[in-house]
């Protein structure tokens, strides 16, 4: 994951992954993505190829999770 320091308050944060695909939309034809602090709500300039670096592991976020198959188990009689 990436490690953000805060420009204003210099206080170290992580954004979520949600964050940092909105943020990379964002900054389509841009030179920097911002990333909003959640601490005091600074965005942040970072380099659009950082944060793909830090999602690359990190698929978007799916609406409908399908983790649950063969979670409930049948105690059907
Ligand atoms: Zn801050």
């Amino acid at each position: 994951m990436i490690a953000i320091t805060c420009e204003k308050c210099r206080r170290r944060f992580t954004p979520p992954v949600e964050a940092i695909h909105l943020a990379l939309a964002a900054s389509q034809g841009k030179k920097h993505a911002q990333v909003l602090c959640p601490h005091c709500g600074k965005a942040n300039k970072v380099s659009p190829e950082r944060l793909r670096e830090a999602v690359r592991f990190s698929p978007p976020p799916t609406p409908a999770a399908p983790a649950a198959e063969g979670a409930s188990t049948e105690v059907g009689e």
